[in-house]
């Protein structure tokens, strides 16, 4: 990754009511193909009656291809993730939290990891794409291609041979 990010706890965690604001750019194209851009990291260390929570939205222009016509689609994707911070686990049952006892804690993994199980599973040029004809190959967003396909119940599939 292009920069490692550490943000210093020492001074947070000593100073009830503050405020540790961070921005950054990461690298991600090494493991994300669908992020080749710089992913920015903006957020804040807040210190809430002694307990850090962190703050953060990594967002990036993505580089995707439509599931079903496979056109090129760029679009802009953020995620937000919070957590809390805590030198020790105490309550296990907690999901969102970084167990750091360290001064300095490097937040491009937890960045990273954040954003990419953010990113969708799907994704659509437009939401009634109608993709590609699985005969022929066609764009049928861009035109009919006439093609039969062939895709009717079995059970009508036999009735069809019955009757030829
Ligand atoms: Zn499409
Ligand atoms: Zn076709």
């Amino acid at each position: 990754m292009r920069c490692d990010m550490r943000v210093d706890l020492k001074h947070i965690r000593e100073n009830p009511g503050g405020v540790l604001p961070f921005e950054y750019e990461m690298d991600l194209s090494g493991i994300e193909k669908s992020a080749p851009n710089p992913v920015k990291v903006s957020g804040r260390i807040v210190n809430r009656a002694g307990v850090l929570l962190l703050d953060m939205t990594i967002g990036t222009d993505l580089s995707l291809v439509c599931d079903r016509c496979a056109m090129p689609i760029n679009r802009d994707k953020s995620v937000r993730y919070e957590a809390v911070i805590a030198e020790s686990v105490e309550d296990e049952e907690i999901d969102d939290i970084i167990v750091c006892g360290e001064d300095y804690l490097e937040l491009d993994g937890f960045a990273a990891d954040a954003f990419i199980l953010g990113l969708d599973s799907k994704n659509l040029c437009r939401e009634d794409c109608k993709g590609l004809c699985q005969i022929c190959g066609n764009d049928l967003n861009e035109s009919e291609c006439g093609c039969v396909t062939d895709d009717i119940d079995p059970r009508l599939e036999k009735l069809k041979q019955l009757l030829k």
